[in-house]
């Protein structure tokens, strides 16, 4: 019943592999799912030292679960992280990511091309926690430095940035965080580490949506925290969460008894504990399933995103398109530089008729699904102005490229010529409806 992985195993064996040994009771090679809440102790010392922390194991799986932690070890594997924290979703790993760094009065310094539904949860939400988030244009690394402050505990930026085909100089981001003695958390859900590994361009901490390209079909919400381990919690006195004494936990300092995995346990033992924002363990096992053929559907993916962008520019019903794995493109030197491998698969482009045009051309799709998800294998459009980013201003949806004329793609992996004549009859007949009025 040995398996194991080889030395300095390639990202497709990872994708495979990470995590998932066969199960030591039956031989069962995929992922069983735990489908339980809890777990016997052995005797009252084996109960004690788990609820001290003094052994890993299981106790109740709002803390850890057998599927969700082989899922952490991938997504960690993946990325190059030390350990993962799964989440409920998306915007609970952004939670969870920033609970242990802040506090009442504290600040985070976030690109203000960002998800929209992250938009909100920072600019609204975050002030019931005292939190304050501060939007810079992340074009130039420069604005982020001069908005930190005393107060600030962490530069938060997607590494692809949804909706536009946006690509952020991360290393150059990570030099700011460092100078400043926060970590840089990136989100890379739309890069996913197929494309894109923000830790090796100096990132600390990575959050991705699983939602997305991760699990791959549409069938699961879900999130991660992955940590690099490599952030010093001691170099200053911001983080007291990690370097000094937990109360509820005899007094012991999360930095000094678990090193580089502090950040991860922190994440479980108080995190999830107190926020409980858990995965469960079958969307966990849907996400593992969706993880084995990752590396395949993104390649797939990103050669038909990039078709379809080519046919989009030469569109006469087109005014512009955002893809940075077009030579023309403002971005297409840093993708090269940080995702070479591929652009992604969500873009957006400008119809020529404006608002008006969007929501008609949204409505004539056939084989594209009028939703609002990304990242999966089908093919999916939508109009952000009348739908995630109408909660924001003009102003705000024109800064994070969600203006009244944009439309986004998510291209899925069916064939090529079918995504495309969609499109093409989609965009023909909503250029036909506004000149008949
Ligand atoms: C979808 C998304 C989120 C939010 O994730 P949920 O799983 O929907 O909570 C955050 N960031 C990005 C880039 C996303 O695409």
């Amino acid at each position: 019943m040995s398996q194991s992985i080889p030395p300095k195993p390639g990202v497709e064996t990872l994708a495979v592999h990470a995590g998932g040994a066969p199960d030591p009771h039956t031989g069962a090679r995929q992922t069983p799912i735990y489908q339980t809440t809890s777990y016997v102790f052995e005797d009252a010392d084996h109960a004690a030292s788990l609820f001290n922390l003094q052994l890993p194991g299981f106790i109740y799986s709002r803390l850890t679960n057998p599927t969700v932690a082989v899922l952490e070890e991938r997504v960690a594997a993946l990325e190059g992280g030390r350990g993962g924290t799964a989440t409920a979703s998306g915007h609970a790993a952004q939670i969870l990511a920033l609970f242990p760094l802040m506090g009442p009065g504290d600040e985070v310094v976030a690109a203000n091309k960002l998800y929209g539904g992250s938009l909100n949860q920072m600019g609204h939400s975050y002030k019931k926690f005292g939190w304050k988030a501060i939007f810079v244009d992340p074009d130039d690394p420069a604005n982020f430095a001069n908005a930190v402050t005393d107060r600030t505990k962490a530069i938060f930026i997607e590494s692809l940035a949804n909706p536009g085909g946006i690509v952020v100089d991360i290393a150059a981001v990570a030099e700011v965080a460092k100078q400043a003695g926060i970590p840089l958390l990136v989100d890379n859900t739309m890069a996913t580490p197929y494309l894109c590994k923000p830790i090796e361009h100096g990132a600390d901490i990575v959050i991705h949506s699983t939602t997305k390209f991760l699990s791959g079909n549409g069938t699961a919400v879900g999130g991660m925290v992955v940590d690099s381990g490599t952030f010093d919690w001691f170099q200053n006195d911001k983080f007291p969460s990690l370097s000094q004494p937990a109360p509820e936990y005899h007094g012991l300092t999360f930095a000094e008894t678990f090193g580089d995995t502090a950040f991860t346990i922190y994440g479980h033992a108080i995190g999830l504990r107190d926020l409980g924002a858990c995965q469960s363990p079958m969307n966990a096992w849907l996400t593992l399933l969706g993880i084995e053929t990752l590396p395949l559907r993104m390649d797939r993916h990103c050669a038909n995103a990039m078709a379809v962008a080519q046919f989009l520019q030469e569109h006469p019903a087109v005014s512009w398109v955002s893809y940075a794995g077009l030579d023309s493109d403002p971005y297409h030197a840093l993708q090269q530089r940080y995702m070479p491998g591929g652009a992604g698969s969500v873009f957006t482009f400008g119809v020529t008729g404006g608002y008006e045009t969007g929501v008609r051309m949204v409505e004539a799709v056939e084989l594209f699904s009028h939703l609002a998800n990304i990242g999966d294998t089908r093919s999916l459009i939508i109009h952000p102005a009348s739908t995630t980013h109408r909660q924001l201003s003009e102003e705000q949806q024109i800064a994070c490229g969600a203006g009244p004329d944009v439309i986004r793609l998510s291209i899925g992996i069916e064939t090529i010529d079918d995504i495309i004549r969609d499109l093409d009859q989609a965009l023909k007949s909503a250029a036909a409806a506004n000149a008949a009025e």
